[in-house]
Protein backbone atom coordinates (compact mmCIF):
# COMPACT_ATOMS: atom_id res chain seq x y z
CA UNK A 1 0.00 0.00 0.00
CA UNK A 2 1.02 3.51 -0.66
CA UNK A 3 -0.18 6.92 0.07
CA UNK A 4 -2.20 8.26 -2.45
CA UNK A 5 -3.23 12.29 -1.39
CA UNK A 6 -4.19 13.91 1.68
CA UNK A 7 -7.70 14.59 0.63
CA UNK A 8 -9.09 13.18 4.12
CA UNK A 9 -5.93 14.60 5.97
CA UNK A 10 -7.68 15.42 9.62
CA UNK A 11 -10.52 13.40 8.62
CA UNK A 12 -11.58 10.11 11.55
CA UNK A 13 -13.51 7.46 10.06
CA UNK A 14 -15.22 4.42 11.46
CA UNK A 15 -15.12 1.21 8.97
CA UNK A 16 -17.17 -1.47 10.61
CA UNK A 17 -16.42 -4.94 8.28
CA UNK A 18 -12.91 -4.10 8.12
CA UNK A 19 -11.19 -7.49 8.47
CA UNK A 20 -11.88 -8.60 5.02
CA UNK A 21 -13.77 -8.35 1.51
CA UNK A 22 -14.83 -4.53 0.69
CA UNK A 23 -14.77 -3.32 4.13
CA UNK A 24 -11.19 -4.11 4.36
CA UNK A 25 -10.82 -2.30 1.10
CA UNK A 26 -12.33 0.76 2.03
CA UNK A 27 -10.37 1.21 5.30
CA UNK A 28 -7.48 0.88 3.05
CA UNK A 29 -8.42 3.48 0.34
CA UNK A 30 -9.65 6.07 3.07
CA UNK A 31 -6.24 5.82 5.02
CA UNK A 32 -4.11 6.33 1.60
CA UNK A 33 -6.06 9.43 1.35
CA UNK A 34 -5.31 10.62 4.48
CA UNK A 35 -7.97 9.39 7.30
CA UNK A 36 -7.91 8.00 10.44
CA UNK A 37 -9.46 5.00 10.07
CA UNK A 38 -10.83 2.83 13.44
CA UNK A 39 -11.46 -0.70 11.81
CA UNK A 40 -14.17 -2.46 13.68
CA UNK A 41 -14.51 -6.51 13.04
CA UNK A 42 -14.59 -9.64 15.30
CA UNK A 43 -11.80 -11.29 13.35
CA UNK A 44 -8.85 -9.47 15.75
CA UNK A 45 -6.07 -11.28 13.71
CA UNK A 46 -7.11 -9.82 10.56
CA UNK A 47 -8.21 -6.39 11.96
CA UNK A 48 -3.93 -5.90 13.11
CA UNK A 49 -3.09 -7.10 9.40
CA UNK A 50 -5.00 -4.80 7.70
CA UNK A 51 -4.29 -2.17 10.45
CA UNK A 52 -0.23 -3.52 10.04
CA UNK A 53 -0.60 -2.15 6.10
CA UNK A 54 -1.81 1.30 6.56
CA UNK A 55 1.08 1.61 8.71
CA UNK A 56 3.62 0.25 7.23
CA UNK A 57 2.62 3.73 4.22
CA UNK A 58 2.81 5.70 7.06
CA UNK A 59 -1.14 6.09 7.55
CA UNK A 60 -2.89 5.86 10.74
CA UNK A 61 -5.25 3.39 11.89
CA UNK A 62 -6.52 1.24 15.39
CA UNK A 63 -8.35 -1.55 15.81
CA UNK A 64 -11.45 -2.07 17.74
CA UNK A 65 -12.70 -5.94 18.18
CA UNK A 66 -16.59 -5.11 18.00
CA UNK A 67 -19.72 -7.44 17.43
CA UNK A 68 -21.57 -4.91 15.34
CA UNK A 69 -24.85 -7.25 16.83
CA UNK A 70 -24.02 -6.10 20.21
CA UNK A 71 -25.21 -2.83 21.60
CA UNK A 72 -22.42 -2.04 24.26
CA UNK A 73 -19.74 -2.95 21.44
CA UNK A 74 -20.97 -0.22 19.44
CA UNK A 75 -20.94 2.53 21.91
CA UNK A 76 -17.51 1.80 22.99
CA UNK A 77 -16.25 1.41 19.19
CA UNK A 78 -17.55 5.15 19.01
CA UNK A 79 -16.26 5.95 22.71
CA UNK A 80 -12.68 4.73 21.70
CA UNK A 81 -12.42 5.84 18.41
CA UNK A 82 -13.41 9.65 19.62
CA UNK A 83 -10.88 9.00 22.41
CA UNK A 84 -7.93 8.70 19.91
CA UNK A 85 -8.68 11.07 17.74
CA UNK A 86 -10.93 13.82 19.72
CA UNK A 87 -13.39 13.86 16.11
CA UNK A 88 -15.46 11.60 13.90
CA UNK A 89 -16.23 12.61 10.57
CA UNK A 90 -17.07 9.94 8.65
CA UNK A 91 -19.23 6.29 9.21
CA UNK A 92 -18.65 3.34 6.92
CA UNK A 93 -21.82 0.81 8.02
CA UNK A 94 -20.40 -2.30 5.91
CA UNK A 95 -20.36 -5.08 8.17
CA UNK A 96 -23.05 -7.53 6.76
CA UNK A 97 -24.28 -11.44 6.59
CA UNK A 98 -26.38 -13.03 4.60
CA UNK A 99 -28.79 -15.92 4.87
CA UNK A 100 -30.13 -17.25 1.70
CA UNK A 101 -33.02 -19.35 0.79
CA UNK A 102 -36.67 -19.85 0.30
CA UNK A 103 -38.50 -17.71 2.90
CA UNK A 104 -40.57 -20.62 3.00
CA UNK A 105 -37.66 -22.30 4.96
CA UNK A 106 -36.21 -19.44 6.71
CA UNK A 107 -36.46 -19.71 10.89
CA UNK A 108 -36.85 -16.82 13.13
CA UNK A 109 -33.24 -17.30 14.43
CA UNK A 110 -32.29 -16.49 11.13
CA UNK A 111 -34.41 -13.52 10.44
CA UNK A 112 -33.07 -12.27 13.91
CA UNK A 113 -29.38 -12.43 13.53
CA UNK A 114 -29.14 -11.08 10.04
CA UNK A 115 -31.74 -8.26 10.85
CA UNK A 116 -29.08 -7.53 14.17
CA UNK A 117 -26.28 -7.22 12.15
CA UNK A 118 -27.67 -5.91 9.09
CA UNK A 119 -30.44 -3.34 10.34
CA UNK A 120 -29.98 -3.09 13.73
CA UNK A 121 -26.26 -2.38 13.93
CA UNK A 122 -26.36 0.51 11.00
CA UNK A 123 -28.98 1.91 13.32
CA UNK A 124 -27.27 1.65 16.63
CA UNK A 125 -24.20 3.51 15.17
CA UNK A 126 -25.49 5.97 13.11
CA UNK A 127 -27.51 6.76 17.01
CA UNK A 128 -23.95 6.91 18.65
CA UNK A 129 -21.87 8.97 15.69
CA UNK A 130 -24.49 11.72 15.15
CA UNK A 131 -23.31 13.70 18.45
CA UNK A 132 -19.97 13.45 17.27
CA UNK A 133 -20.71 14.03 13.43
CA UNK A 134 -22.43 17.19 13.97
CA UNK A 135 -19.24 18.64 15.41
CA UNK A 136 -18.18 19.33 12.26
CA UNK A 137 -19.62 21.64 9.22
CA UNK A 138 -19.31 18.46 7.22
CA UNK A 139 -19.76 14.45 8.14
CA UNK A 140 -20.56 11.40 6.07
CA UNK A 141 -22.45 8.40 6.50
CA UNK A 142 -22.66 5.83 4.35
CA UNK A 143 -24.47 2.43 4.43
CA UNK A 144 -23.54 0.09 2.02
CA UNK A 145 -26.69 -1.68 1.39
CA UNK A 146 -27.37 -3.75 -1.77
CA UNK A 147 -29.09 -4.10 -5.21
CA UNK A 148 -31.29 -5.78 -3.35
CA UNK A 149 -32.19 -3.46 -1.25
CA UNK A 150 -33.28 -1.55 -3.84
CA UNK A 151 -34.88 -4.86 -5.86
CA UNK A 152 -35.99 -8.69 -4.79
CA UNK A 153 -34.01 -11.69 -6.16
CA UNK A 154 -35.39 -15.47 -5.07
CA UNK A 155 -34.10 -16.33 -1.96
CA UNK A 156 -32.88 -13.58 -0.70
CA UNK A 157 -36.08 -12.26 1.17
CA UNK A 158 -34.31 -12.03 4.72
CA UNK A 159 -31.06 -10.61 3.19
CA UNK A 160 -33.12 -8.14 0.61
CA UNK A 161 -35.35 -7.03 3.84
CA UNK A 162 -32.53 -6.04 6.16
CA UNK A 163 -31.22 -4.19 3.66
CA UNK A 164 -34.50 -2.17 2.57
CA UNK A 165 -34.49 -1.58 5.57
CA UNK A 166 -31.44 0.19 5.68
CA UNK A 167 -32.68 2.16 2.65
CA UNK A 168 -35.55 3.06 4.57
CA UNK A 169 -33.43 4.11 7.51
CA UNK A 170 -31.42 6.38 5.31
CA UNK A 171 -33.42 7.96 3.08
CA UNK A 172 -35.07 9.23 6.53
CA UNK A 173 -32.33 10.05 8.65
CA UNK A 174 -30.68 12.44 5.82
CA UNK A 175 -33.68 14.67 6.28
CA UNK A 176 -33.34 14.38 9.88
CA UNK A 177 -29.56 15.11 9.62
CA UNK A 178 -29.26 17.63 7.26
CA UNK A 179 -29.78 20.13 9.15
CA UNK A 180 -26.39 19.66 10.85
CA UNK A 181 -24.29 19.40 7.68
CA UNK A 182 -24.36 14.99 7.84
CA UNK A 183 -24.71 13.80 4.45
CA UNK A 184 -26.10 10.21 4.19
CA UNK A 185 -25.69 7.77 1.78
CA UNK A 186 -26.11 4.64 0.16
CA UNK A 187 -24.15 2.57 -1.76
CA UNK A 188 -26.05 -0.65 -3.34
CA UNK A 189 -23.48 -2.87 -5.27
CA UNK A 190 -24.47 -6.22 -6.76
CA UNK A 191 -22.14 -9.07 -7.23
CA UNK A 192 -18.76 -8.00 -5.73
CA UNK A 193 -15.70 -10.96 -5.45
CA UNK A 194 -15.70 -11.66 -1.98
CA UNK A 195 -16.84 -14.23 0.35
CA UNK A 196 -20.65 -13.21 0.55
CA UNK A 197 -20.94 -13.28 -2.93
CA UNK A 198 -19.72 -16.72 -3.25
CA UNK A 199 -22.66 -17.58 -0.89
CA UNK A 200 -25.57 -15.49 -2.25
CA UNK A 201 -24.58 -16.32 -6.45
CA UNK A 202 -22.92 -19.42 -6.23
CA UNK A 203 -23.60 -20.11 -9.74
CA UNK A 204 -21.81 -16.46 -10.99
CA UNK A 205 -18.12 -17.11 -12.41
CA UNK A 206 -16.19 -14.81 -10.07
CA UNK A 207 -14.10 -13.18 -13.07
CA UNK A 208 -17.38 -11.40 -13.43
CA UNK A 209 -18.25 -9.83 -10.30
CA UNK A 210 -16.88 -6.03 -9.02
CA UNK A 211 -13.66 -6.14 -6.85
CA UNK A 212 -14.31 -4.71 -3.07
CA UNK A 213 -11.32 -1.54 -4.33
CA UNK A 214 -14.15 -0.75 -6.97
CA UNK A 215 -16.97 -0.18 -3.91
CA UNK A 216 -14.38 1.67 -2.55
CA UNK A 217 -13.58 4.01 -5.07
CA UNK A 218 -17.03 4.97 -4.62
CA UNK A 219 -16.98 5.22 -1.05
CA UNK A 220 -13.80 7.76 -1.09
CA UNK A 221 -15.82 9.84 -4.18
CA UNK A 222 -18.43 10.54 -1.48
CA UNK A 223 -16.56 11.39 1.39
CA UNK A 224 -14.36 13.67 -0.63
CA UNK A 225 -16.75 16.07 -1.80
CA UNK A 226 -16.56 19.31 -1.89
CA UNK A 227 -19.31 21.37 -3.33
CA UNK A 228 -22.75 21.63 -3.45
CA UNK A 229 -23.63 18.77 -5.44
CA UNK A 230 -24.87 15.96 -3.37
CA UNK A 231 -25.45 12.16 -4.91
CA UNK A 232 -27.74 10.66 -2.37
CA UNK A 233 -27.49 6.91 -3.65
CA UNK A 234 -25.05 5.12 -5.91
CA UNK A 235 -26.29 1.78 -7.88
CA UNK A 236 -23.39 -0.67 -9.05
CA UNK A 237 -23.68 -3.42 -10.81
CA UNK A 238 -21.79 -5.88 -12.95
CA UNK A 239 -20.88 -5.46 -16.28
CA UNK A 240 -22.44 -8.33 -17.51
CA UNK A 241 -25.63 -7.99 -15.93
CA UNK A 242 -28.73 -5.66 -17.35
CA UNK A 243 -28.57 -2.20 -17.57
CA UNK A 244 -30.73 0.03 -16.50
CA UNK A 245 -33.39 -2.65 -14.21
P1 LIG B 1 -17.55 -10.47 3.63
O1 LIG B 1 -16.32 -10.57 2.81
O2 LIG B 1 -18.24 -11.69 4.11
O3 LIG B 1 -17.21 -9.51 4.86
C1 LIG B 1 -18.18 -9.24 5.83
C2 LIG B 1 -17.57 -8.32 6.87
O4 LIG B 1 -18.57 -8.07 7.87
C3 LIG B 1 -16.38 -8.94 7.56
O5 LIG B 1 -15.39 -7.96 7.77
C4 LIG B 1 -16.96 -9.43 8.87
O6 LIG B 1 -15.97 -9.38 9.89
C5 LIG B 1 -18.02 -8.36 9.14
N1 LIG B 1 -19.03 -8.84 10.07
C6 LIG B 1 -19.93 -9.83 9.88
N2 LIG B 1 -20.64 -10.02 11.01
C7 LIG B 1 -20.18 -9.11 11.91
C8 LIG B 1 -20.50 -8.82 13.27
N3 LIG B 1 -21.46 -9.48 13.93
N4 LIG B 1 -19.82 -7.84 13.89
C9 LIG B 1 -18.83 -7.18 13.24
N5 LIG B 1 -18.49 -7.41 11.97
C10 LIG B 1 -19.15 -8.37 11.31
O7 LIG B 1 -18.67 -9.65 2.84
P2 LIG B 1 -18.61 -8.37 1.90
O8 LIG B 1 -19.10 -8.81 0.59
O9 LIG B 1 -17.33 -7.65 2.02
O10 LIG B 1 -19.79 -7.52 2.55
C11 LIG B 1 -19.62 -6.21 3.06
C12 LIG B 1 -20.94 -5.47 2.91
O11 LIG B 1 -21.25 -5.33 1.53
C13 LIG B 1 -22.13 -6.20 3.54
O12 LIG B 1 -22.97 -5.27 4.17
C14 LIG B 1 -22.83 -6.81 2.34
O13 LIG B 1 -24.18 -7.02 2.58
C15 LIG B 1 -22.57 -5.75 1.30
N6 LIG B 1 -22.72 -6.19 -0.08
C16 LIG B 1 -21.94 -7.20 -0.57
C17 LIG B 1 -22.10 -7.60 -1.88
C18 LIG B 1 -21.31 -8.71 -2.49
O14 LIG B 1 -21.68 -9.18 -3.58
N7 LIG B 1 -20.21 -9.14 -1.88
C19 LIG B 1 -23.05 -6.95 -2.70
C20 LIG B 1 -23.80 -5.93 -2.16
C21 LIG B 1 -23.63 -5.55 -0.86
P3 LIG B 1 -15.74 -10.48 11.05
O15 LIG B 1 -16.17 -11.81 10.49
O16 LIG B 1 -14.29 -10.36 11.33
O17 LIG B 1 -16.60 -10.00 12.17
Amino acid sequence: MHMESNLLNNTVAIVTGASRGIGRSIALTLARNGACVALAARNETQLRSVQAEIEACGGNAICVVTDVSVEADIVALVRRTVEQWGRLDVVVNNAGIGSFGPLAETTAGQWDRVMAVNARAPFLLCREAIPHLRRQPRSFIVNITSVVGVKGYANQALYSASKHAVMGMSKALAKEVQKDGIRVHAVCPGGVDTDLAGQARPDLDRSVLMQPQEVADVVLFLVTRQGNAVVDQIDMRRESSTPWV
